[in-house]
């Protein structure tokens, strides 16, 4: 059979650990056998990131912008452990951090359905879809202890002037105080970059926020994400979907009587919760991808899961591992399927959810890793390797090309 041609180069960011052994599999059994593409490839496995004062890792992240689409396996972020175990310089930054401030993207997490594993709730029939505005709020706060009574206030000084302020509370004793910021360029960003997802994935947008306790911060985003919306309007149209502001506890509470097919916008603090509340609904972190993509419309797929550390002991050891690759594999067709999208190759899209219906394919007929089996309907009788695994989605997958 003659292999597909992708026209545009992917960009291929390697990784750590378990995903690293993983990531090369799918490579040579799932990828390579099937396409032409040329793949820029970067190894940021951590000692690479070291070796280069992590250079690599903002190389990697002009590469994406240059082609617009990347790939990219899970990766360590050091802490003094890893620094001890892989004899690193320093606690280089996470690279999902550094390549996410290049590309000003947003993070958007969707689950993988298969038939055989329910949700925990059982009204989501689809994906909901998580986009985190990852900037600012609590995340960037400045906080102190009040230790005796006295007055706290915000001070801001314009450099024009003149100063303003506002008094956040008189204390008659001891307490506390935070000051919290945003921006309205990242906001702006943020709600751009949901809005070009939303319209890729063609689901409802929903944003939420406290408005009518926040009327002026939380009534802010608000305001920007309707001003953004109604710039696509047109595209909302054309591509049959909507959007919904919607208070937070209200969000919170409807998100569990729908079938899904959303995408969920939320500020900093209500999208990191809310995406491990979603993610523990419909399962498991092995059936977890993410996508980041930037304002201007550059895409990076990758897990939601970690390096799978416990697992690449094991494998070290010689031992047999049952570690679940789909996530991983979907990061591969998720770029492969935005190729052709953006090239105009349907042959090139068409491979990537054959790929995908393979894996679902295995999934639903049994064929599964270990970490599947207590949440399945029915169990299956045993379980595969990491490697049984793949080789049971590239079986499946010649026999349905
Ligand atoms: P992890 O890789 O998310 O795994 C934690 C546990 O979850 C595993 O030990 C395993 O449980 C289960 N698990 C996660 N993914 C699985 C899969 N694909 N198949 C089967 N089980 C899976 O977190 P970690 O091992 O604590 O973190 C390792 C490294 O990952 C850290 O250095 C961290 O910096 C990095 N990390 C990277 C990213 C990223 O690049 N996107 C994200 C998060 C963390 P059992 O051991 O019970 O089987
Ligand atoms: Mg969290």
């Amino acid at each position: 059979m003659a292999k597909i041609r992708i026209k545009t180069p992917i960009v291929e960011i390697d990784g750590d650990e378990m995903t690293r052994i993983i990531w090369a599999m799918i490579k040579e059994k799932l990828i390579l056998p099937f396409l032409e593409v040329d793949l820029k490839y970067y190894d940021l496995g951590v000692q690479k990131r070291d070796e280069t004062d992590d250079k690599i890792t903002l190389d990697a992240a002009d590469a994406i912008k240059r082609y617009g689409v990347g790939v990219k396996c899970a990766t360590i972020t050091p802490d003094a452990e890893r620094i001890t175990e892989y004899k690193l310089k320093k606690a280089w930054p996470s690279p999902n951090g550094t390549i996410r401030s290049v590309l000003d993207g947003t993070v958007f997490r969707k689950p993988i359905l298969v038939k055989n594993i329910s949700p925990a709730v059982r009204n989501w029939k689809k994906p909901i879809m998580i986009g985190r505005h990852a900037y600012g709020d609590l995340y960037r706060s400045v906080e102190m202890v009040v230790d005796k009574p006295g007055k706290v206030e915000i001070v801001y000084t314009p450099e024009e002037g003149p100063e303003k302020r506002l008094l956040v509370h008189q204390y008659k004793g001891p307490g506390i105080a935070m000051g919290i910021h945003n921006l309205e360029k990242s906001i702006r960003s943020f709600a751009k970059s949901c809005i070009n997802y939303a319209l890729g994935e063609r689901v409802d947008v929903w944003f939420s926020a406290k408005d009518t306790i926040s009327k002026k911060y939380h009534a802010y985003f608000k305001d920007i994400f309707a001003e953004e919306v109604a710039a696509r309007q047109a595209d909302f149209d054309k591509a049959g979907i909507k959007y919904r502001y919607l208070l937070i506890d209200d969000a919170a509470a409807q998100v569990m009587k729908h079938e899904g097919n959303i995408l969920w916008a939320l500020s900093n603090y209500d999208g990191d919760v809310f995406s491990d509340v979603v993610a523990a609904g419909f399962g498991s972190l092995g059936m977890m991808t993410s996508v980041l993509v930037s304002p201007d419309g550059n895409y990076e797929y990758e897990a939601a899961h970690g390096t799978v550390r416990r697992h690449y002991y094991e494998h070290l050891k010689g031992n047999p591992t049952s570690t679940n690759s789909v996530a991983s594999i979907f990061a591969w067709t998720g770029g492969i399927k935005k190729r052709g999208e953006l090239d105009g190759t349907p042959d090139v899209t068409r491979f990537g959810e054959n790929v995908e219906r393979a894996v679902i394919g295995c999934i639903e007929a049994g064929i599964v890793t270990k970490d599947l089996v207590p949440l399945m309907d029915p169990k299956p009788a045993n379980f595969q390797t990491t490697e049984g695994f793949i080789d049971a989605v590239a079986a499946r997958l010649k026999s349905i090309m």
